[in-house]
């Protein structure tokens, strides 16, 4: 019988002491070294940008972090890094682990999708 562990065990190398054992910590998206506690931050996943994230917020409103990272397809510290920069920068806001849009989000989504479509 296998030891169950809140802990899941990720793929990671920890580039400190080269532990294998590196697991993410579900809640906050870190990858965490159980050897030397260094906390870990994978360069090589995919990546995701506001854009993105703002675009299948406004298509499907709340979105929970998983389901985020399902869509997106980014890792969870790509995809924890950008939500905490629009969180900061008042795009989106968390409320009982779902992230949505702002008010001011919705306008920047606006703006960004003109750009795109070259208004
Ligand atoms: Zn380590």
């Amino acid at each position: 019988m296998s030891h169950r562990r809140s802990l899941r065990f990720s793929q990671s190398t920890c580039p400190v002491c080269g532990g294998k054992e590196v697991a993410r910590d579900d809640l906050k998206g870190d990858l965490l070294c159980t050897n030397c506690g260094h906390i870990v931050t994978r360069t090589e996943s995919r990546s995701v940008g506001k854009f993105d994230i703002a675009q299948h917020l406004k298509r499907n409103g709340k979105m929970t972090f998983p389901r985020l990272k399902e869509v997106t397809g980014a890792s969870d510290d790509k995809l924890f890094g950008v939500l905490s920069g629009m969180e900061s920068m008042d795009l989106v806001t968390q409320l009982a682990g779902q992230y949505s849009l702002t008010k001011k989000g919705q306008r920047w989504y606006r703006q960004r999708l003109g750009q795109e479509w070259g208004y």
